[in-house]
């Protein structure tokens, strides 16, 4: 009998209790799943940081703590977390992801608002670029970055990518380090942020990377808010050097009423919502990095701790 806790906000039980009853099922999982055990009982913790678990130091049996989300700046450096930790990596939360990231880069392509907006009875045909014109710069080249990418490549962009180490990403034109960065920035019309929060990406984008951007750039950002200056951003929006920001994550969540991104014409708010892990398939992602460690393989999808992410 293998010993699962549960610890995420309370009403995720009754979304996630029956798809991970299930893929535990289908993967042939003895398992007593439940919200509490006796600590020293439990073998893994099925785990969102915020849930009740914070003190990882009674789980003295626990062999690996299965993360429900992406991110996880969070409980990255928690120290009494000593057990390995696995992050969400689930093709639901990827394909909600290409699907926001797709969605907002071909609106400001075709200038979808004044469309919309623009219906005043006068009959005015625009042509937009097509998407060849125009590269796409996605920093972040993990499973959302490179997936991300990959769909925009498939819709004709030129799609440049950034990523810590050095990678081949099909599609994709891979770079990495700072001249690789550079390179990336002043190339791309559309870039999209899809890097963790970590000490290395806090403020990468200051004012003096925005500038590298070539005139009438857009960002997207659904990777974290303090990836973003958030003044060096509103600044390059003023002068005219920057077209538009889409912004799904801030430092501060809710965005607070009076934030100067609700109000700013250049900037498009959305609630962190441009992707979220989807249960019957974070079930499946988990039930079967749980019957790997049974197995005696390790857990996919581990986070570096040294790297925070
Ligand atoms: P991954 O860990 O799979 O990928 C992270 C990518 O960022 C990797 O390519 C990594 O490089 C790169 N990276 C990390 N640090 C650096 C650095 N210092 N310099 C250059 N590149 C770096 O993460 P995911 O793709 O799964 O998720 C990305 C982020 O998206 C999450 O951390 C989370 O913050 C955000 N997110 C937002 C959601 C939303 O709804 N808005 C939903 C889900 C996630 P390398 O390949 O070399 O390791």
């Amino acid at each position: 009998m293998i010993r699962v806790l549960f610890s995420a906000r309370p009403d995720r039980w009754d979304e996630y209790e029956a798809p991970l009853r299930r893929a535990f099922a289908a993967e042939g999982l003895d398992v007593d799943l439940a919200t509490s055990h006796p600590p020293e009982t439990v073998d893994y913790i099925v785990f969102a940081p915020n849930g009740p678990v914070t003190d990882f130091t009674p789980y003295t049996a626990c062999k690996g703590v299965l993360g429900l989300w992406a991110g996880v700046e969070t409980v990255v450096g928690n120290p009494t977390l000593t057990q390995p930790l696995a992050r969400m990596v689930d093709t639901g939360l990827t394909e909600g992801m290409v699907q926001w990231v797709a969605g907002h880069v071909l609106r400001h392509l075709l200038n979808l608002d004044a469309d919309i907006k623009g219906q005043d009875g006068r009959w005015t045909p625009r042509l937009p670029p097509l998407a060849r014109e125009r590269q796409v710069g996605i920093l972040g080249l993990g499973a959302l970055g490179a997936a991300s990418g990959q769909a925009l490549a498939g819709l004709g962009f030129p799609v440049a990518g950034w990523s810590r180490r050095e990678k081949a990403v099909p599609g994709i034109t891979c770079h990495h380090g700072a001249e690789g960065l550079s390179e990336v920035l002043s190339t791309s019309h559309f870039l999209v942020l899809l890097l963790p929060q970590t000490p290395a990406t806090e403020n990468l984008l200051d004012a003096e990377r925005i500038a590298l951007l070539p005139e009438g750039a857009v960002i997207l950002n659904p990777g974290r808010g303090p990836l973003i200056d958030d003044a060096a951003l509103l600044a390059a929006l003023d002068s005219g050097h920057l077209a538009h920001a889409t912004l799904d994550v801030f430092r501060t969540e809710p965005l607070p009423p009076d934030h100067p991104f609700w109000a700013h014409p250049k900037v498009t708010v959305t609630p962190h919502i441009a992707s979220e892990t989807r249960s019957d398939t974070a079930a499946q992602t988990i039930a079967a990095n749980i019957a790997r460690s049974e197995a005696g393989q390790p857990l996919l999808h581990l986070v570096d701790r040294a790297a925070g992410y």
